[in-house]
């Protein structure tokens, strides 16, 4: 393992005169997991691509510690980056047995060594018992730990993972991506995940990249993603969100659902971004009329009005009734607070 840092400096693709990767910046550290968010279509899979060697930059450039990977009109082949790679349809060689596909990559270690390393992989990933079954007899949860084992058999000091869980049943991503979790986590590499799955993302990134229309749009912590976002549509990539229009003075942005602390937010007119946790029902606060109760299982959703604005929040416990006037509190900070483009 190299334990050096992937750089992506300004890569971008472009098909015919469409811009697929835009000025992309990305840094992927050793020993942590980054997950690069974005909906469908957005330039995903072209930049871990990218990074993988099997798509080339138009500009910018990918280094691996000093190591110049990629820059327009050169490029390192992908068996010699050390980068492992995890498709989202495995890719299992349907042939070849459960060993045999992990001692595939490892064909430069002598036959009993390569053996011993693929057992040792399988047992890794608790399949050393299904080293000689083939492929189709392995659930699709099984298929992944095997692909798993083979990208982390060559111990790549990188490795992408594109949608690893989109082949799977929703009942059996929580424990995939758990066991995924921990031997990632074991390996001290640096994990790059694509996906388009907001939770998937949270639950797995220690970093997170935002990713729309081709560009990078946030990178950090979840929580400061999540919490402190750079634009509505950054905001909507984590999770339903609700814009308030507030006007700041003094310091503070006035929305119709009362007043957020916007130290240092430009007079004028701004956007308040609210997640259904941030409004809550509350001692003190302003008063408004429930406008609709929507029952979501373990809680409802509540939509209040006051005036022409209206919000929505999620409650626990008893719901409040359609027409009652209730008192609710904005409980957000102000990260949450954007000034309009002017
Ligand atoms: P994502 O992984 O986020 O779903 P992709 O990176 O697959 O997005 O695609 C980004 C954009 O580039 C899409 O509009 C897609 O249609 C286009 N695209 C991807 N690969 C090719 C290709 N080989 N030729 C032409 N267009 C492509």
């Amino acid at each position: 393992m190299t334990g050096e840092v992937l750089t992506v400096r300004g890569a971008t693709r472009r098909y015919g005169g469409r811009m697929a990767v835009e000025d992309a910046d990305l840094t992927l550290t050793p020993g942590r997991i980054t997950a690069l968010l974005g909906p469908s279509g957005c330039g995903k899979s072209t930049l871990l691509r990218q990074i993988a060697g099997l798509e080339p930059v138009d500009a910018g450039s990918i280094h691996l510690g000093d190591r110049l990977l990629s820059e327009p009109g050169r490029q390192v082949a992908p068996q010699d980056r050390g980068i492992g790679l995890l498709f989202q349809d495995y890719a299992l060689f349907p042939h070849l047995s459960v060993l045999d596909n992990v001692t595939f990559g490892l064909r430069h270690l002598p036959r009993e060594r390569r053996r011993k390393r693929a057992l040792a992989e399988l047992d890794r990933v608790h399949l050393a018992d299904r080293a000689a079954a083939w492929p189709h007899q392995l659930s699709g949860g099984e298929q992944q730990r095997v692909a798993l084992a083979r990208a982390l058999a060559r111990e790549p000091g990188v490795i992408l993972l594109d949608e690893p869980f989109s082949g799977l049943d929703r009942h059996l991503r929580g424990e995939v991506r758990d066991h995924l979790l921990t031997v990632l986590r074991t390996q001290g590499a640096a994990v790059l995940v694509v996906t388009h799955d907001a939770e998937d993302a949270l639950m797995m990134a220690d970093d997170l990249a935002l990713m729309d229309g081709g560009r990078i749009l946030q990178t950090g912590t979840p929580e400061a993603c999540y919490r402190a976002p750079v634009s509505a549509v950054a905001a909507e990539l984590l999770g339903e969100i609700q814009v308030l229009e507030a006007t700041v003075v003094d310091g503070v942005a006035e929305t119709a659902f009362g007043p957020v602390q916007a130290h240092g937010v430009p007079e004028g007119l701004a956007s308040v971004l609210v997640r259904s946790d941030q409004l809550t029902p509350a001692a003190e606060g302003v008063e408004a009329r429930v406008t609709g109760v929507r029952f979501l299982g373990a809680e409802h959703q509540v939509s209040v009005a006051r005036g022409a604005a209206r919000a929505r929040f999620r409650a626990t416990g008893s719901p409040p009734t359609v027409g009652e006037v209730i008192t609710v509190r904005l409980t957000v900070g102000r990260e949450a607070v954007l000034a309009a483009k002017r």
